[in-house]
């Protein structure tokens, strides 16, 4: 340590905020790690998910995609193995783990299914999360149980007339004795087909404009919600994405989850932290997809050696590679920010931004790299590009994020 100390004192020093530092003093303090290093529980809980992928998702993968639903077992087996309530206190029967060890769980579910990482990304990253970090004790014991063990839950935001410009939602939520009244269509709603409660974006004070908007939770039995049958969509095609019609739905005023009139910041703030899960959904299609296809590119023979040995296929398997790393450190480097407490929109957004554009790129190559048969749907590489696309699109789009980017960029240099 005293050789550490004594290392330290013969760095040049540097002046910040009129006192001197060692350079690397800072540095040294924290203790820094490169980004690819997890604790044990960490770790424990990547493997455990890697196996369960293997074991229990990649026998059904092509089943759930036709039926356009995640598999009952499966869903079942996804509680009892503490996926759907990680970051959830062991107190309401969640698993009381970390945030990376979430992004780790839908790496390694992506790495198999985009369709079941979807699911448990938006259940974990957008629902539990709001609940846990926002909801009344009241609100968390009724909910929370429920949402580790039992059954899914929704995150209602977008409208018709409402996607990018998401707080322009036209559902209203009209005050009548103690009860809310909600009126309004959701669309694109993910877990619809088999969630219990709906976390709704309702405004209860027009009057206010954006300030007005409240959120609400609503449970699936409610007289007067009505979940329309699923979309049929390019890829994920097993997570269930409904329109969502409230019909006078009337909810107690107990139901309004954290403070009234500040839905948007709930929607902005945790939209956030969602896209650094959507991040982790991205980089682990398009690792699975290199996953499947580097080891044929070794074993097929064209001109008599294999196709990995002409040098413009090494390059651009580099390439995409060394693109999915890149993406890769982006989306732990903004996971660990979330759990520092440290400011992260902007590095969310990056990470989403080009985890999204590289998993597109990437696996578009793969089927490339494996030729015809990489366009057939005896391989995974077709449905891995088809899959990945949505991360373009949900939890804000490719154009959105540039936006959050640029608008921190501004107020960098201002
Ligand atoms: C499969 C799926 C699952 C989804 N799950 C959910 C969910 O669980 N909950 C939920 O609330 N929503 C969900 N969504 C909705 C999703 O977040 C929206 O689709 C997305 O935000 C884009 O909105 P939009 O579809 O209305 O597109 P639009 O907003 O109409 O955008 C169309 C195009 O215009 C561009 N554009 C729009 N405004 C601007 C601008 N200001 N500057 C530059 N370009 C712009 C966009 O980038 C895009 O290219 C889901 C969507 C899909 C497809």
């Amino acid at each position: 340590m005293n050789a550490v100390r004594s290392l330290v004192r013969q760095l040049p020093r540097k002046l910040i905020d009129g006192r001197k530092f060692h350079v690397c003093a800072t540095l040294c303090q924290t203790n820094p790690r490169p980004l690819t290093e997890f604790t044990d529980d960490e770790l424990m809980m990547k493997e455990t998910v890697a196996k369960l992928a293997k074991d229990e998702i990649l026998p059904i993968v092509r089943k759930m995609e036709k039926e356009g639903k995640i598999d009952d077992g499966l869903l079942q087996s996804l509680f009892a193995n503490g996926l759907m309530g990680m970051e959830i206190p062991e107190k309401y029967g969640g698993t009381g783990s970390n945030f990376m060890s979430t992004i780790l769980m839908v790496e390694e579910l992506a790495k198999v299914d985009g369709a079941v990482a979807a699911l448990v990304d938006i259940h974990n990253t957008l629902v539990n999360s709001l609940i846990i970090k926002v909801g009344t004790e009241e609100q968390k014991a009724k909910y929370l149980p429920n949402l580790a063990q039992k059954y899914p839950g929704s995150f209602c935001l977008t409208e018709p007339s409402a996607g990018s410009d998401a707080f322009s939602l036209k559902t209203v939520a009209k005050k009548d004795g103690s009860d809310y009244v909600i009126n309004g269509t959701k669309m694109w709603i993910s877990n619809s087909d088999i969630a219990g409660v709906f976390l709704v974006f309702a405004n209860a004070d027009p009057s206010a404009g954006y300030r007005g908007i409240t959120t609400f939770f609503v449970d699936r039995e409610t007289p007067g919600l009505t979940v329309a049958k699923p979309e049929d969509k390019l890829g994920i095609k097993a997570s269930g994405t409904c329109m969502l019609h409230f019909d006078n739905v009337r909810v107690p005023e107990s139901n309004i989850l954290g403070e009234f009139g500040h839905g948007y910041k709930y929607a902005a703030g945790f939209l956030n932290e969602g896209r650094v899960g959507i991040g982790a959904q991205m980089i682990g299609m398009a690792q699975g997809s290199l996953d499947v296809t580097i080891p044929y590119t070794l074993e097929r023979k064209q001109f008599g050696q294999d196709i990995f040995s002409f040098q413009s296929m090494q390059h651009q398997i580099a390439q995409a590679v060394t693109e999915v790393e890149s993406a890769r450190l982006l989306v732990y480097n903004a996971a660990r920010l979330v759990e520092a407490k440290k400011p992260f929109a902007k590095e969310a957004a990056m990470a989403k931004l080009i985890a999204s554009e590289t998993a597109v790129r990437v696996t578009a190559k793969c089927i490339d790299f494996m030729g015809g048969v990489g366009y057939t749907t005896d391989f995974p590489q077709e449905k891995f590009f088809r899959d990945c696309k949505i991360g373009t699109i949900y939890e804000g789009t490719s154009n959105m994020q540039l936006s959050t980017i640029a608008k921190a960029i501004r107020k960098e240099y201002s």
